[in-house]
């Protein structure tokens, strides 16, 4: 289960940002993740409730937004989401589909007081 791995890092992110700025509680931490991690919400939401009791963000909400893959065409340059890993131009057909966003995994915010 990689999602334990993660949300450590999360949590020592959302930690030392807030006590760089001399934060004494965080009352929330937003993560963006893309599709493509293949992170399941429930396993990180369960794993980062484990590990932030007993430390300043023992009481933080946590706000997870996915972030969907897009892709563009290289042949023919149409943006579009997909669902799946490999992509295909639905314009026409061709593999090459550079990815624009899905592959985050990043704190994007976090509220401190
Ligand atoms: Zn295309």
């Amino acid at each position: 289960m990689h999602e334990a791995g993660i949300a450590q890092s999360i949590l020592d992110i959302a930690v030392n940002t807030a006590k760089n700025n001399s934060a004494g509680r965080i009352t929330l931490v937003a993560v963006r993740i893309g599709k493509m991690s293949a992170v399941d919400e429930a396993s990180l939401r369960f794993a980062f409730d484990a590990l932030k009791a007993g430390t300043i963000a023992e009481n933080a909400a946590f706000d997870y937004t996915e972030v969907p893959l897009r892709g563009k065409c290289l042949d023919c340059g149409a943006e579009k989401e997909f669902e799946g890993y490999f992509m295909n131009c639905p314009g026409c057909g061709s593999s090459k589909v550079s990815l624009i966003s899905g592959s985050e995994l990043e704190v994007s915010h976090i509220e401190v007081e």
